[in-house]
């Protein structure tokens, strides 16, 4: 059976202070005890004193001859003297044990041959029977003649004894049931303390940290509870800190696992596109050897194996670049840039493939500053402006707008051109990612310029996008902080 705290405390007090009042009562009762034996011990060698003075008295008021028979004579007249005086039942022996006198009824006599024994080898001897003490003494004149015995009651003495015990047991009582109650009282506060710190362990257990507020309390119990409570914010710390952690280190897994895909698909992609050409110019080089005199064969394999082999060089060259970009921090030659003059430039270089499809190439151009490096700032906006240029429709058109806005520098290529599906939105910027792989196979594409023009862009702290406008054709939006 669980018993609280506050009642063992309050039985532990109660018990302790029953167990004072105890030891004190013994200790008065039994100095109550003692100081009533040593009063009535003085009151009786008084009387015997007092009964020997009057033995003294008589016995010189008697003639020689009456002196003989002194005490036989004597005996009736001194027990009524002293009963006058004390009140007690007086007995008077001579010397042989013989009584010669007694007021006691008879009845009540008992037998006190033994004291008596005593008394007459001159010593004092007294017993208590019930409450009441039998006293006996030596009589004197000069020598002992004979032996007294008092019949003393003890009662007064034993009903004030009993008295007192009655009193301390009462006291005892009430202070049990009012220490009780009071320590019940005074220890509920600390059991609630107690409680309380119980709830808090079992809410850090159960990890409510919140839920712990320390105790307002200026004794060792408060100081417990701060101590909970600080332990509970270190370990809600502690935790929220490794859940952090983890989820950075499952973030950095999965960084890894993309990685390791990209790899993977990258490789993967190099592969079949380096395949693809190669196979067509093995297989004009087979034909070659077979019909080496064919004009029309020797035509067409001089035109598609020039062609193949530009598109192979080309390839290796944006891979290499890409992956140089990704795997070593690559040296920029940084210097401050007017993006209009670039762009006014690149498009001048641009204009001739563009009037070849009849597409109008529109400026509205401000000049803008940037730091950045010329030779990748060319390679980027060169891409995009081609790429407008490929997918676009013949009579199409091309706006190139730059501008600054909130400290940045914007640079816009839009285009009315075929426009991106909505599901290759997300993929465009994925090497060797095409949405039209003949499309873009007749332009010589290779699926691997936006995804340099994204690292490029990215490696000079600058973002692009790709918008969701609502007219038809496709429109980038780059930034790179103004200078
Ligand atoms: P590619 O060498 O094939 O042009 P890019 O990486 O430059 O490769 O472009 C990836 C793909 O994104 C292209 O194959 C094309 O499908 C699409 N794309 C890029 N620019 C445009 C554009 N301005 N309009 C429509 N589609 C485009």
């Amino acid at each position: 059976m669980k018993v609280s705290i506050k009642i063992k405390f309050s039985v532990f007090l109660a018990i302790l202070l029953l167990l004072t009042m105890s030891i004190l009562s013994k200790l008065v009762l039994s100095g109550i005890t003692n100081n009533q034996k040593k009063d009535y011990e003085t009151y009786l060698a008084q009387q015997v004193k007092i009964a020997n003075t009057y033995i003294r008295q008589m016995y010189l008021t008697k003639s020689i001859e009456d002196r003989k028979q002194f005490l036989q004579e004597s005996a009736q007249e001194l027990v009524a003297q002293l009963n006058s005086i004390n009140g007690m039942y007086t007995a008077i022996y001579d010397m042989n044990g013989k009584e010669i006198t007694n007021s006691m009824p008879y009845n009540n006599r008992t037998d006190v041959k033994e004291l008596l024994s005593h008394a007459l080898k001159d010593q004092i001897a007294y017993q208590i029977v019930g409450d009441y003490a039998e006293y006996i003494a030596p009589l004197y004149n000069v020598d002992q003649i004979g032996v007294i015995k008092f019949h003393y009651s003890l009662k007064k003495n034993i009903d004030f004894y009993n008295d007192i015990k009655a009193l301390f047991m009462k006291i005892g009582a009430v202070v049990f049931v009012f220490s009780f109650i009071g320590a019940y009282f005074y220890f509920n506060t600390f059991s609630k303390s107690i409680v309380k710190l119980k709830k808090d362990t079992l809410d850090i257990k159960s990890g409510l940290y919140n839920d712990i507020v320390p105790l307002r309390r200026n004794d060792e119990l408060g100081e417990l509870s701060e101590g909970i409570y600080y332990m509970s914010s270190q370990i809600e710390k502690n935790i929220k800190k490794m859940e952090e952690e983890q989820q950075k280190l499952r973030l950095a897994v999965q960084k890894l696992k993309a990685l390791e895909k990209q790899q993977k698909t990258f490789i993967g992609n190099i592969t079949h596109e380096f395949k693809t050409p190669l196979t067509v110019i093995k297989t004009y080089m087979d034909l070659l050897n077979i019909y080496s005199d064919d004009p029309n064969l020797l035509k067409d394999a001089k035109v598609n194996i020039v062609k193949e082999t530009q598109r192979l060089y080309e390839m290796v060259e944006k891979i290499l670049h890409l992956s140089s970009l990704q795997k070593y921090d690559f040296e920029f030659q940084y210097e401050k840039i007017d993006v209009k003059e670039i762009l006014e430039e690149i498009c001048s270089r641009m204009q001739g493939k563009a009037q070849k499809f009849n597409i109008s190439l529109i400026k509205n151009l401000q000049s803008v500053f940037i730091l950045g490096d010329k030779e990748n700032l060319m390679h980027i906006f060169i891409n995009l402006i081609d790429n407008a240029i490929k997918y676009n429709k013949v009579n199409g058109e091309i706006f190139i707008n730059s501008y600054t806005k909130d400290k940045k520098v914007f640079i816009e290529v839009a285009d009315t051109g075929i426009g991106i599906p909505k599901e290759a939105r997300e993929k465009i910027f994925e090497p060797f990612y095409t949405v039209n792989k003949d499309r873009s196979k007749n332009h010589g594409g290779t699926g691997l310029g936006l995804s340099l023009v994204k690292e490029l862009i990215e490696k000079q702290k600058g973002t692009i996008l790709l918008l969701d406008t609502k007219e038809k054709g496709t429109t980038f939006l780059i930034s790179f902080p103004s200078l």
